[in-house]
Parts: structure tokens; C-alpha cells; sequence
């Protein structure tokens, strides 16, 4: 199974040094507005093995945007991780999980090569599962977020890390690298 972290508002320090402790694959997805407070939080977790992708520059609903949008929310965010971190997102995720086909053109039009959703969430203390067998399948991709504490999220980012990591190895999965798999 897989785990990617989108949006960027919380930069919790405790769950950057978690993930390079136990050396967890994460792959992110940065929306800028929310990100561009601290891209040095961002480079650090690239630093340790994380790759950082593409979630626009300020999470807009993309049904709702012409062609000119498109471009600016998708490309321009490609242009600024690519000043931030020195290399261009092949990555990329839509707000919400939604989308059009010109989106993707557009998307594909500057660099992006693949365009994962996902099937579970990770909470601090739950996972909401896709299916009704209630639990992880291979290649499941998980989503969580970079999140403060707050009603609707009960505990810290390293509280949900480990949450995950446990329920991945108690159910016999290990977590990899969506990028391997792409
Ligand atoms: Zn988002």
C-alpha cells in the first residue's frame, strides 16, 4: 500500500523526524498557498526520501476553471516546485479528487506524468476504509493530510503516521513507493 499526504498547512516537526526514523515512503502533494509558508519543511522531507508533487497553487475546484486557470493552477504550481525543490513533479492531484479531460491535457502539457486519487483516508485515530470488508487491499492508496489538531482530527500527524504504519503491518502490508509502482 501506498501513502500520500496532501495540502501542506500543518508543519509538524515530530512527524518530518518520524518519517525519517522509520524511514516510511511518502509521497506529498503541495497546494502552494498552503505550502509556501515554509518550503524549507517541504525540502527536508525530500532530503529524506520523500518526493513532493503537484496539488495546484490554490486548491480551486478544477470543473469550475477555463482553460487559462487550468494552466495557471497546474502548470504555474509545477514551475514553483520546480524553483522550490530543483526538480519538476511528474505527480499530480486534483482538489478534491476531481477533474476534467482538459485538466489532465493540461496537466500532461507540463510535465505530469500520472494522476493517483486514492481509496482510504488515515485519521489520527481511525481509517475510513473503500470497501466493506473494511481493510486494506494491494495497491491501496491512502490519504491523509498535514494537519493540526483539531475537531475532526483527534491527535497529531505522528499520531496518524503511526496509526497507519501499524494497521499496514498488523493486516501484513508494507508501505512503499507510489512513484515505484507508476
Ligand atoms: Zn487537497
Amino acid at each position: 500500500m501506498f501513502l500520500t499526504v496532501d495540502d501542506g498547512a500543518e508543519k509538524d516537526p515530530e512527524f518530518a523526524a518520524m518519517a525519517a526514523e522509520l524511514d516510511v515512503p511518502l509521497s506529498v502533494f503541495l497546494s502552494d498557498y498552503l505550502a509556501r509558508s515554509d518550503y524549507d519543511y517541504f525540502r527536508a522531507l525530500r532530503d529524506h526520501g520523500v518526493s513532493i508533487n503537484n496539488h495546484t497553487l490554490t486548491h480551486p475546484d478544477l470543473r469550475r476553471l477555463g482553460a487559462d486557470a487550468l494552466r495557471k493552477e497546474i502548470c504555474g504550481q509545477q514551475d514553483r516546485l520546480e524553483q522550490e525543490l530543483g526538480t519538476r513533479p511528474r505527480l499530480f492531484r486534483p482538489p478534491y479528487g476531481e477533474y476534467t479531460a482538459e485538466a489532465l491535457r493540461t496537466a500532461a502539457s507540463c510535465g505530469v506524468t500520472a494522476v493517483p486519487l486514492w481509496t482510504e483516508e488515515a485519521f489520527p485515530d481511525h481509517l475510513e476504509y473503500r470497501y466493506a470488508d473494511q481493510r486494506l487491499h494491494p495497491g491501496d492508496i491512502v490519504l491523509t493530510h498535514f494537519r493540526a489538531p483539531a475537531p475532526g482530527w483527534k491527535g497529531s500527524m505522528a499520531d496518524m503516521l503511526r496509526r497507519v504504519v501499524d494497521t499496514a503491518t498488523a493486516q501484513g502490508f508494507a508501505v512503499a513507493r507510489l512513484e515505484d509502482y507508476l
